[in-house]
Order: C-alpha cells, then structure tokens, then sequence
C-alpha cells in the first residue's frame, strides 16, 4: 500500500525516541520522567509541523501557488498531497475559467439579448446585447425582477402565464417604431431563459404584405362585384336584349365569376404561405360534424346534379387543428368531387384509422371522370388544370389543391392521390394519429363504396 512505510517509518523514530528517553530517564533515576520529556518533545515536534501547516495553507488561498514547507516522513507526504490537490483544483479552476470567458465573449458577441431568470424571477445574468436592447445595468438591476424592468403589463401576464409556445412581440418603450419579439423557455428549478430580438425590419415587412394583400383585395375585388353586379342584372333581363347579346353576356359572367375566385383563392394561398401556425388555434373538435356540414353545403350548391353524396365518420371522434382551415382544404375536395362527377354520381366521404400506415385518413371519393396518371403529380402546382376549358366552366381557379396541400402540411398531413381516367378519384388527407382523439374501442372500419378502387398514386 503506498504511504505505508511512512508509518513504519514514524513507529520506528516514535519507538526510538522512547527507547532513548526511557534509556535517559534511567540514567538519571528516574524512567517515567525520561518517558514524559519524550513524549512531550514528540509531540511538540508533530504541533510544531501542525503550525507550519496551518500557516502555509492560511497565507495561500490557492495551496498550489506557494511550493510546501520542507519536510520530510508523514508531514512531507501531508504537504505533498495537498499540494497536488490544490494544483488540480486549480487546473479545473483555470479551465473553467476560460469556458466562461469564451462563453461570455461569444454571448457578447451576439446580436441576440439572452438573459437568465432566476425561480424569483429575478435578473442573475445577461449578455451585452440584452444591456443594450433592454436596458439592463450591471450592476445596478442583478437580482431585481424582470418584470420591474420590462415594464408592460402583457410582458408580466405572457411571463406569468408560463404558456411560452408562441413569441410576444411588443414595442420598445419610448420608440413606438421598433419592435421586439420576447421568447422565454423554463429551466432547472423554475429559471427562465429569456431571448429578444429586434425585429423591427421583419414586422415592417410583415406590415407592408398585410397592407399588399388588403389592397389586392379592395382595389381587385370591389371592381369585380360592381361589373359581376351589373352583368347579373343585364342578365336577369336578358330577354330585352338582341339575341347577339346572350352568350357574351354569359360568358362576361362566368369570366367575372372566375376572377372573383381567383383573387379570393390566391389571398388564402398568401395568408397559407405566410402567416405562421398558431398552434393556440389548433383545437380539437368534431369531426363528423365537420363533415356533415360539408355534405350539406356541397349538396346544396350542386343540388341540380342529384349527386348520391354520403359519409362515415365516427360521431364521437375528435380531430386536433384549425377547423376553418380544415373546413376549407376538405371542402374543396369534396366541391371538386362534385364538380367532376357527372350527375346522378357517388361522392363518399370516409374518416378511418389506417392501422397498417399508423395513420389517421379522410378520404374523398368519387366515380366521376378521373384523372389521367399523367397529371397526378403535379394537380398541387398553382394554377395547374387537367382540362382548362371544362375547369373554366366549373368556375375552377387551378389553385384549390395548391390550397388544400397547404393547410394539410400546416397540420402535419399529406395530400394523396389515386385516380384513373374515367372511373373516378379518391382524395387521401392523412395525418398523424396524434391528432385524432376519440373511442379508441370501436374501430372506424368502413365497407368499401365502389367495387373497383383505382390503383393509389402520390402527389409530392
Ligand atoms: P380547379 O379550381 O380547377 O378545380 P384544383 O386545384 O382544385 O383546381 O384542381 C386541379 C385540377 O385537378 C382540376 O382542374 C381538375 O382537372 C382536377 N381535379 C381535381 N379534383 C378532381 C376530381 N375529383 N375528379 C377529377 N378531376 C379532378
């Protein structure tokens, strides 16, 4: 065992200085007198190192700075050890040292104002740029509360209400023209991370396509249903204009019609494209309701083709998301299932779990013309149409399945696609079965509408 022999060592001078003290003591008479001289000079030996000890170690607050006392046996392995101690200690001190000085430099380096939060929601640290975007003194405001320092009442209720998911954005005190975007995250016992950005430029921006989109909207859409206003009187009184006049004025209207859907589908693809998820307005809701009031509207607008349109849904189940964003993606598939089967067809609309795929499935199905395989892959593009002059009669835009495909990928979904050139289609939402909630006991089996479903083809 190593040290070992520093005992044998000390026994061995511990026994020899008894042996001689003992031998001294009966020389002159007395044993038990030479015992306690030796005794008492060994221990006044080992407090004598002691205090050599405590004076090395008091006057070094880091051991490893001062080489140890001179010494030798026991007390020299003491000194030795506790000199490599603290020459590790001060390694690992030096080395985190720099972490944090590297730490420190490149936070400050940042653009981005990070600051840290204790469980009393005050102040323990913050990089430059938080001194900067925010105010913050050092150190002056370390250990005061954020809320004290950030002084609006939706930064206190967005700090306290703990639901960080989505970023606030609020304007900078005193400068209405920028603003900041504050993100929080929670961690360890309670602590708040807090990031700020200066967002000004992009909230400008933002402004500005809002702004765009409104006025594509007023300054297209108002001229448009005065001319739609106007041709739909002309039309009621058709009759007292020559007969040259009735299939212009017809497709004056139909065309007036068209635009009118475009600019309204081309605004939703916009807001789609643009406008971030809002996972606050991702609720579970019915879903066979949803569905039921699709079938009621489709019947009610292509009520002269006396379609057979029906739907399983279990009434129960739930789905997680948008349901004005879900009502529209699922009924412009189920409006173009009605405007591409002829009359008299079957339009079906089925909500099931697919076990295999561990997915959830709304499927839209009808045996109306179909789809040539051709097309298939790119019936999501804009503006894109299998047959332009039958979607203009149809009043299509090309830009309905651009639409659904978005608010399906805004929900975690895909659009797939399986048709076959005059048998009909099946449109397939699929999407995580985390977002359905519902009888987890009754399965949502469905029998098969038409005997022969056409072959399944994806749309990327
Ligand atoms: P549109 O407004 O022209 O209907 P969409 O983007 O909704 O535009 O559809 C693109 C094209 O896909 C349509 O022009 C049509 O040719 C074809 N299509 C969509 N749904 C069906 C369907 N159920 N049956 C046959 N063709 C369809």
């Amino acid at each position: 065992m190593p040290g070992l022999h520093y005992w044998r060592e000390e026994l061995l001078r511990l026994l020899a200085v008894l042996g001689l003290a003992a031998l001294a003591g009966w020389l002159a008479g007395d044993i038990a007198l030479g015992l306690l001289g030796g005794v008492s000079g060994y221990l006044a030996i080992h407090y004598w190192r002691l205090g050599r000890l405590r004076r090395w170690v008091q006057g070094n607050p880091s051991v490893s700075n001062a080489e140890p006392p001179e010494s030798f046996g026991l007390w020299g392995e003491v000194f030795d050890g506790i000199y490599q101690l603290g020459r590790q200690e001060q390694k690992a001190r030096d080395y985190l040292e720099r972490i944090i000085t590297k730490a420190q430099e490149s936070s400050a380096a940042l653009e981005i104002a990070v600051t840290m939060i204790d469980a009393q929601d005050c102040l323990v640290w913050w990089n430059l740029a938080a001194a900067k975007l925010l105010g913050f003194q050092n150190p002056q405001d370390l250990g005061r509360p954020v809320t004290n320092l950030v002084r609006d009442p939706r930064f206190a209720q967005y700090f306290h209400d703990a639901d960080y998911e989505e970023p606030l954005k609020l304007s900078v005190p005193g400068d209405q023209s920028r603003t900041l975007e504050f993100e929080l995250a929670l961690f360890g016992k309670q602590e708040r991370l807090m990031i700020v950005r200066d967002v000004t430029r992009v909230h400008r921006m933002e402004l500005m396509r809002e702004d765009f989109v409104g006025n594509v909207s007023h300054e297209l859409g108002t001229p448009l249903t005065v001319i739609k206003g106007y041709l739909e009187t002309i039309t009621d009184n058709v009759e007292d204009l020559g007969q040259q006049w009735h299939k212009p004025l017809a497709q004056m209207l139909q065309q007036a019609t068209r635009m009118e859907n475009i600019v309204r589908d081309l605004l939703t693809l916009t807001a789609l494209e643009t406008r971030a998820v809002k996972k606050r307005r991702q609720k579970p809701f019915n879903l066979a309701r949803l569905i039921d009031e699709i079938e009621q509207d489709t019947k009610q607008i292509h009520h002269a083709k006396e379609h057979e349109i029906s739907h399983h849904c279990d009434a129960e189940l739930e789905i997680i998301g948008d349901r004005s964003e879900l009502y529209s993606a699922l009924s412009n598939l189920v409006q173009n299932a009605a405007k591409y089967t002829p009359a008299g067809g079957a339009i079906r609309i089925e909500a099931e779990c697919d076990e295999a795929r561990e997915a959830f499935e709304i499927r839209v199905v009808d045996n109306g013309i179909g789809i040539d395989e051709q097309h298939i892959p790119r019936l999501t593009e804009r503006f894109y149409r299998v047959d332009v002059s039958r979607s203009s009669e149809t009043g299509g835009t090309g830009l309905g399945l651009a639409i659904v495909k978005h608010i399906l990928m805004r929900h975690d979904a895909e659009l797939h696609v399986s048709s076959e050139s005059g048998q009909g289609s099946v449109f397939t939402c699929r999407f995580p079965l985390e977002r359905i909630r519902g009888n987890e006991q009754s399965p949502l089996a469905v029998q098969a509408p038409f005997p022969d479903q056409p072959p399944r083809l994806n749309v990327h």
